[in-house]
């Protein structure tokens, strides 16, 4: 059985002042659901804030990036032992940092060995852009994305990593994909991949999430899958309305 995981993520928004009134509202809610985990990212400004506030708080905290060094003269840079003072989750491989930071499958790969070595759980972003998906090379793309950034890594339980399946054409685009089409790229290429890796017993207990314009009309369509176990949700995570409407889908 795998827990389904509503995970949010706000990219650059918010204030810290308005982080914690977002949160608030979301705290104050989510004790009403049971069997799903829910996951907020912030910007990193916002987590040692939301971290006091979230003590006793069943929603974990997330960061959006992390870097592959573990310390030094990295202007600018957040290395997974400062994220993990308050996160237990990290994003990586997400397609905006792969298009706007040149990030490739080698430098998410060195990520997720400093998000394990940190001890945070990464949730890895792959996805087709629209032209790869045109050219029929969408599956070859992903296995592509997933052999790279998990090279030589060891898990040793599922809970371990998230693998979110993202095509990019639907990020924030309000374009989002069908269930159905979702359901055959996790099953046939994904679970597959992660299996090729870990064997099948691993993989089975592996979230795999779906993300890419997630809102309230149509998260129910996702989560009634048994193959998707949730959601990676951009835009309608910073509305504590839709957010919260979307956790409700999957009870
Ligand atoms: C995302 O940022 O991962 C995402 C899926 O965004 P949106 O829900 O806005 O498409």
């Amino acid at each position: 059985m795998r827990t389904p995981l509503i995970a949010g993520n706000w990219k650059m928004h918010n204030t810290e002042a308005e982080a914690i009134s977002l949160v608030r509202v979301l705290m104050q809610r989510i004790r009403f659901f049971s069997g799903v985990e829910v996951l907020i990212c912030p910007p990193f400004t916002s987590l040692s804030q939301l971290h006091k506030l979230l003590v006793s708080s069943p929603i974990l905290l997330g960061a959006q990036n992390i870097s592959e060094q573990s310390s030094g003269a990295y202007t600018g840079e957040i290395s997974g032992r400062m994220a993990a003072e308050f996160c237990s989750h990290v994003i990586l491989g997400h397609s905006e940092r792969r298009a706007y930071f040149g990030e490739d499958d080698a430098l998410i790969n060195q990520k997720v060995r400093a998000a394990q070595k940190a001890g945070l759980i990464p949730v890895l972003c792959v996805g087709e852009s629209l032209a790869e998906r045109d050219a029929g090379s969408a599956a070859e793309v992903i296995r592509c994305q997933l052999r790279g950034a998990l090279a030589g890594i060891q898990l040793s339980a599922p809970s371990d990593l998230v693998v979110a399946y993202e095509p990019v054409w639907a990020i924030g685009t309000g374009r989002s994909a069908l269930p159905e089409d979702i359901t055959k790229v996790i099953s046939s290429v994904i679970r597959p991949g992660l299996a090729a890796k870990w064997g099948e017993k691993l993989a089975e207990g592996i979230r795999i999430l779906y993300g890419g314009s997630v809102n309230p009309g149509n998260a129910g369509g996702y989560l009634s899958q048994p193959e998707i176990d949730g959601a990676l949700v951009g835009g309608a995570s910073l509305s504590a309305e839709k957010f919260l409407a979307i956790i409700e889908r999957t009870q």
